[in-house]
């Protein structure tokens, strides 16, 4: 057991490096739902889980869930947890770092035993990467795994039920991952993937809430023509009426706290250098805190899209294609997260997370919470993504703080779980 606390950090980062390495792609980290390395990651942390006194089972939806037990028995439990899927050409820690730190939570507790149980849940499925559809793991907890999304296929035509069969596992037995009614909360930590934590030179954050999130589609119809033989006044150019509306965006976004726009795709038509575009498809994605900012906002940004595509003589046509609320973590929790914080000798930073995680799917039925660790650069989703040893030490002794914490709060510890 290690005793040490900065050598435990650097076991967490270690043990994610070791993660990293099983993977469905030589030479980089991918790993998928219920795909062969996913083996190798159960079986290690299954081996760290049971050392550190915890019971070790598989959900039939692929989570991995470790089990230590309370001090005393019948008694409600508390779930620590993330993700263990990847996005291709990946870094170690999304998703990872959250399941390490959780077990070396356990292990740092050494033995001792807390008035709730703490279940270790590591996710089989967040990043969406195979089904097209995030959150698979997560949505089994909260009884949302349904028809719909067992029928869903990915590239080679396997569909989610038939993974789950060829991991040797019973889709039947799927509405027994959910949780228990003696779940009392959930916790994740997470690596920020952005750099605000950087730019305030703090290494650990309290998630208040994660953003609403609208993506749209705006298509821009104008008219194809000669690029030689077209006067500039007499054109209904697709590109530059997009262009002028792409430019908007970004001013407007900068103009209002807190929101974040986007054009991260566009595509023209006919695509020719020597032909004027008479069609520009582009894509919105928009969040914010408040989903009534992030609706208004793209109320807004549609009726310029009208304006300028009327105004250069061109119309529009544009589809939502996703409308995500806001997804508030609970008021008690964080503010524990924030006193747990302050705790390290670091100032407690409350921000919004823009990024969705397995909290957001949680909260539904429970009341969650996060805590962000620096990323340095501010780099995720690519092998540069890394994370500070001394960041990881200080948010395993903020988390052993947030467990004595509620440990000694009996309130928290009636709180039951909602319907
Ligand atoms: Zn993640």
């Amino acid at each position: 057991m290690i005793r040490n606390s900065r050598a435990r950090a650097g076991e967490v980062v270690a043990r994610c490096k070791t993660l990293a390495s099983y993977s469905e792609d030589a030479g980089s980290t991918r790993r998928t739902f219920l795909s062969p390395p996913m083996r190798n990651c159960h079986k290690a942390i299954c081996e760290w889980l049971r050392a550190a006194g915890a019971e070790v089972a598989l959900d039939a939806a692929g989570n991995l869930r470790g089990f230590y037990a309370a001090a005393d028995s019948p008694a409600p439990r508390l779930l620590i947890g993330s993700h263990l899927d990847t996005v291709p050409n990946a870094g170690a820690y999304d998703g990872a770092l959250g399941v390490m730190i959780a077990v070396a939570l356990i292990e740092g507790l050494a033995g001792r035993r807390l008035p709730f149980g703490i279940e270790v849940v590591a996710f089989s499925e967040e990043e969406g990467v195979r089904f097209g559809t995030p959150f698979l793991g997560s949505r089994a907890l909260i009884g949302k795994l349904d028809a719909e999304l067992l029928n869903r296929q990915d590239a080679n035509g396997i569909s989610v039920l038939e993974a789950i069969k060829n991991f040797g596992l019973n889709p039947a037995a799927i509405p027994q991952a959910a949780i228990t009614d003696d779940t009392l909360a959930y916790l994740e930590f997470h690596i920020e993937q952005g750099p605000v934590l950087e730019s305030l030179g703090l290494p650990l954050g309290a998630v208040e809430c994660i953003a609403a999130q609208t993506r749209m589609e705006f298509v821009f119809l104008g008219r194809a023509n000669h690029a030689g033989t077209t006067p500039m006044h007499l054109r209904h150019d697709a590109i530059a009426c997009a262009a002028e509306w792409i430019v908007a965006v970004e001013s407007i976004a900068k103009s209002i706290s807190g929101l974040v726009a986007t054009v991260g795709q566009i595509a023209a038509k006919p695509g020719a250098i020597n032909v004027i575009a008479g069609e520009a498809c582009v894509t919105l994605d928009l969040r914010h805190k408040s989903e009534d900012t992030c609706a208004r906002m793209a109320n807004a940004l549609i009726r310029l899209a009208e304006e300028i595509a009327e105004r250069r003589g061109l119309t529009l046509r544009r589809r939502t294609l996703l409308c995500q609320r806001a997804v508030e973590m609970d008021p008690f929790l964080v503010a524990q997260c924030a006193e747990a914080i302050r705790k390290t000798g670091c100032q407690p930073h409350r921000m919004v997370s823009g990024a969705g995680h397995d909290a957001m799917i949680l909260a539904e039925k429970v009341p969650a919470a996060m805590i962000f660790v620096r990323s340095p650069g501010g780099i995720s989703h690519d092998p540069a993504e890394s994370v500070e040893v001394e960041d990881v030490e200080k948010a395993l002794e903020c988390g052993l703080h947030l467990l004595d914490q509620l440990a000694s709060c009996t309130e928290f510890q009636k709180r039951m779980y909602r319907e």
